[in-house]
């Protein structure tokens, strides 16, 4: 099931601080490429795979990020995943084939990507 907004109702309490996606999400890469090659588009990263990719070109983390990577807007992996239409508008504008479909990812796999813990 892909994630919900949860749709208003009387609710209150913990569930109402539940992320949009607390369902889990859906994704499976097709490896098309769209967002890394090909058509214009995007790869998101976090500090720990920026870190992991400066190493493996020998620089640090500061030359990794001025001498390969632009930043687009404010936008960040947590900011896709923000709101359903922050999730939408990266699907659209990569666009990316595998966001909203494929196995659904549960919300405790989805945190740990966002937070690395
Ligand atoms: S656009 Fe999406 S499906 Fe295509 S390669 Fe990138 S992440 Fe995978």
């Amino acid at each position: 099931m892909q994630g919900t907004t949860d749709g208003g109702g009387e609710a209150q309490g913990p569930r109402d601080e539940r992320p949009w996606y607390a369902d889990g999400l859906r994704f499976e890469c097709t490896q098309c490429g769209n967002c890394c090659s090909g058509p214009p588009g995007a790869v998101w990263f976090d500090l720990d795979e920026a870190e992991a990719m400066a190493r493996a070109v020998g620089v640090s983390l500061e030359v990794f990020l001025e001498r390969y990577t632009r930043r687009i807007g404010a936008r960040r992996w947590p900011e896709v995943v923000e709101t359903p239409e922050s999730w939408a508008e990266t699907k659209r504008r990569t666009p990316c084939p595998g966001m909203d479909s494929g196995p659904v990812h549960p919300l405790v796999e989805i945190t740990i990507g966002l937070t690395g813990a």
